[in-house]
C-alpha cells in the first residue's frame, strides 16, 4: 500500500546561545536524517527517552516547526516546505493532540467554543449548525452535551483531554499526532483515553503517530514502533517483530526494563542495565550515538554511522552488529 505519509531523510537542528552572554552559538541535533512512513489506518509509535528527539519529529512533520531539511509528502506535496499560507488546507488533516491539554485549551472559553473554534475556521459547519456539531464530537469522545457550557478548568485530566481530542476530531482530519497525550493521566484514566483513541481509529479511519515512553501502552496501541535515540532512529518494525526479536541492543535494553505482567516470568527475566547517561544533543558521539553505552561495541562504532537498513520486510534497523537475514 502507498502510503499516507512519507517522512524522508529528516533533519531538525537548533541554534542555541551558550555562555553568560549568549556569545556562543552551539547545535542540537535534534533530528537527524530520519526515514519511515506512515501507513493509512495505522498506529505508529515512537518511544525512547526523553530529549531523544520523537516530539521534535512529531512537530517537524506537521511543519509546526520548520524543518533544516529533508522531506514529508503527503498528498504528493512536499508539506515541510509549505509557507503558512499554502500549508493552510493541510492543516485541518494533520492534527496533534498534547501532554497537557489545559496549556492548550482557552481558559476564558466555553468547551463549546474550544471544540467549535476548528469548526468555523474551516468552514465545516454553519454557525445554526454549531450546536449539533459540537454535541455529537462530545458524543464521540464520551462526554455529555451540556459540557460545551462549561469552561476548561472545571473539568478534570481525563475530561480535559477529551476535550483536545474533540478538538482535532472537529477537524475531520485523516492523521493526528498524539504527543505524550496521556502520560500525565493516572493509570485508570489512560486506559479509557486509549480506549477511546482505538475506537476512533476504527469509526473514522484515523492514523496516529502515537509518542510515548511507556513501552507497555506502546505494546497495547501500536501496529509498529520506531526506537529513537539522540535524534536517530534505532529500530523500526511490527509490534510483533520488535517485542519478540528486539536487534538493536539500545532496543533490547529498553525492553528489558519492561516488567513482564506474568510473576513467573518476572523472576527470570534478563535485564540489562543501562550504563551512563544520554549524551548532550549538542555534541553527539560519532559513529553509532549509541557506542558510549552500547554493550558490544566494536571499533567501527566509534567511526562509522550505522545505515539504516530492512534486515527482513519490515524490520529496519541501524546496527553494525546486525547481519542481513539473522534477524528471523
Ligand atoms: Fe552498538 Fe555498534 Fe550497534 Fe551501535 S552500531 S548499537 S555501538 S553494536
Ligand atoms: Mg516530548
Amino acid at each position: 500500500a502507498e502510503p499516507l505519509i512519507k517522512v524522508e531523510n529528516l533533519v531538525k537542528h537548533f541554534v542555541v546561545r551558550l555562555g553568560a552572554f549568549g556569545e556562543r552559538g552551539a547545535t542540537v541535533y535534534a533530528v537527524d536524517d530520519v526515514n519511515f512512513d506512515i501507513f493509512a489506518g495505522e498506529t505508529l509509535s515512537l518511544v525512547g527517552e526523553s530529549g531523544c528527539g520523537k516530539s521534535t519529529t512529531g512537530f517537524t512533520l506537521l511543519n509546526l516547526q520548520k524543518a533544516t531539511s529533508g522531506k514529508v509528502i503527503f498528498q504528493g506535496e512536499n508539506i515541510v516546505s509549505l509557507d503558512e499560507k499554502r500549508m493552510r488546507p493541510y492543516r485541518r488533516e494533520l492534527q496533534i493532540v498534547f501532554q497537557d491539554p489545559y496549556s492548550t485549551l482557552n481558559p476564558r472559553m466555553t468547551i463549546g467554543e474550544v471544540v467549535g473554534e476548528p469548526i468555523l475556521f474551516h468552514k465545516l459547519a454553519t454557525k445554526a449548525e454549531l450546536p449539533e456539531r459540537v454535541s455529537r464530537l462530545l458524543g464521540d469522545v464520551g462526554l455529555p452535551a451540556r459540557f460545551a457550557q462549561r469552561y476548561p478548568h472545571e473539568l478534570s485530566g481525563g475530561q480535559r483531554q477529551r476535550v483536545a481530542i474533540a478538538r482535532a476530531l472537529a477537524c475531520q482530519p485523516k492523521f493526528i499526532v498524539c504527543d505524550e497525550a496521556i502520560s500525565a493521566l493516572d493509570v485508570s484514566v489512560q486506559a479509557q483515553i486509549i480506549n477511546l483513541l482505538l475506537d476512533l481509529q476504527e469509526k473514522y479511519g484515523l492514523t496516529y503517530l502515537f509518542i510515548a515512553h511507556d513501552l507497555a501502552v506502546v505494546r497495547h496501541i501500536s501496529d509498529r514502533v520506531g526506537v529513537m535515540y539522540l535524534g536517530r532512529l534505532a529500530e523500526l518494525a511490527t509490534r510483533e517483530q520488535l517485542f519478540s526479536n528486539p536487534l538493536h541492543p539500545y532496543t533490547k535494553a529498553l525492553l528489558s526494563a519492561v516488567p513482564e505482567a506474568d510473576p513467573e516470568l518476572e523472576k527470570t527475566r534478563q535485564r540489562q542495565i543501562l550504563v551512563g547517561d544520554v549524551p548532550s544533543p549538542l555534541s553527539p558521539p560519532a559513529g553509532c550515538r549509541f557506542h558510549t553505552r552500547c554493550p558490544i561495541a566494536m571499533d567501527k562504532c566509534r567511526a562509522v554511522v550505522p545505515e539504516w537498513r530492512e534486515v527482513v520486510t519490515g524490520h529496519h534497523v541501524a546496527c553494525h552488529a546486525v547481519d542481513m537475514g539473522t534477524a528471523g
